[in-house]
């Protein structure tokens, strides 16, 4: 059978056909980064606006694309939160109208579930349960994930998100929005040695992490004029990745062995982080599985194949009432941290 997905928790707008053998039927996507980049972060509202007008026609293309029917969808699975409530609404009240016009079950998906499942898209060898470090724009958690829908939080950021550290990173360093892929092809270019930055919570016992640190003595050495901005920018990613790797470590050493690390969300397009990980895991002799990168950043195929692994499971369609949800931890037995994000 064949899974619509939609996208549209943040600034993407996506839709894509996936069937059940893996097979990406078809898929769009656009993003807004020329509408936000003037305010150097996404918009709330010019981001629900931009989904508004461009979700429709796509979601026509994909399915001419792939010449696929409406009725002849086994699901629609749209993003129901986190995120942008403005734009979340936009993909789930077209899933809806979709799903009540092909007769068709509505799956209502966790945008973090999403990430969460798509290196199983990428990668039909892996097996639950394995341990996922979740790095995007809003999260940054290391997670055990037991099988569809039972995900146990061992990790999380006290303050920043990773993808937001290399946000404002790039911010500071007025290389643009988004700021990671900018901060990636500058760090090439730089010395990762050359400025002295902190690695906040290293070998601290609680395996949490935190980021809010290293962006402001990135801001400081900035500011003193001594460094190159290349440097900065090399510099920060090593920080960032001798970060994760120590937090992981600890977060891994308090669970029964697990055979596969696996690692999504934006950040883990990162070529440096990716490698990085895979000798984590090499030296620690578990499987290393990473989405390719335009499975990293959002996309509707990961929320396409989150629809599948539910229907898959057994689970139930959500009802045509079902609410988007701004907050929506994908453990929800994890407690706060210092006040922190889920
Ligand atoms: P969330 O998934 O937590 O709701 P989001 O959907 O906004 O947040 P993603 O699209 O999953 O986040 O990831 C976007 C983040 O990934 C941004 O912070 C972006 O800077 C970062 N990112 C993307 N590519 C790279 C890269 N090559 N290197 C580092 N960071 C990157
Ligand atoms: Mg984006
Ligand atoms: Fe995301």
């Amino acid at each position: 059978g064949v899974v619509l997905g939609i996208e549209s928790s943040c600034d993407e707008t996506a839709a894509a056909l996936v069937a059940d053998d893996r097979t990406i039927l078809a898929q769009r996507i656009a993003s807004q980064d020329e509408a936000h980049a003037p305010y150097g972060g996404v918009v709330p509202e010019i981001a629900a606006r931009a989904h508004a007008e461009r979700l429709a026609p796509m979601i026509a293309a994909v399915l001419d694309d792939a010449g696929v029917a409406l009725g002849d969808l086994d699901a629609v699975a749209a993003t129901a939160g986190p995120g942008l409530i403005g734009g979340v609404m936009v993909g789930l009240v077209s899933a809806k109208a979709l799903a009540m016009a092909g007769e068709v079950p509505l799956l209502a998906i966790n945008h973090l579930e999403g990430h969460a499942l798509s290196p199983r898209l990428a990668d039909p060898d892996l097996a639950f349960p394995y341990a996922l470090l979740l790095v995007s724009g809003g999260h940054c958690q290391v997670l055990l994930v037991e099988g569809v829908g039972r995900y146990r939080r061992l990790a999380t950021t006290i303050d920043d998100a990773l993808g937001e550290a290399f946000d404002k990173t790039a911010k500071i360093l007025g290389l643009g929005f988004p700021g990671g892929p900018a901060v990636e092809r500058l760090a090439r270019e730089g010395d990762r040695a050359a400025v002295p930055l902190p690695r906040p919570l290293l070998g601290s016992a609680e395996p949490h992490f935190s980021f809010a640190g290293l962006k402001s003595a990135v801001l400081r050495a900035h500011e003193s004029g001594r460094y190159a901005p290349a440097d900065i920018a090399a510099s920060f990613q090593q920080a960032a990745i001798d970060c994760i790797v120590d937090r992981l470590t600890r977060a891994l050493d308090g669970i029964a062995p697990v055979r596969s690390l696996v690692v999504a969300g934006g950040v883990a397009a990162n070529a440096s982080v990716r490698a990085s990980l895979e000798g984590f895991a090499e030296a620690r002799g578990l499987a290393f599985s990473a989405p390719p990168p335009a499975l990293c950043t959002d996309n509707a195929a990961m929320i396409a194949w989150a629809g599948h692994e539910r229907l898959a499971a057994g689970m139930e369609a959500d009802p045509l009432d079902v609410s988007a949800r701004p907050r929506w931890p994908l453990d929800p037995a994890a407690e706060p941290v210092r006040g922190a994000g889920v």
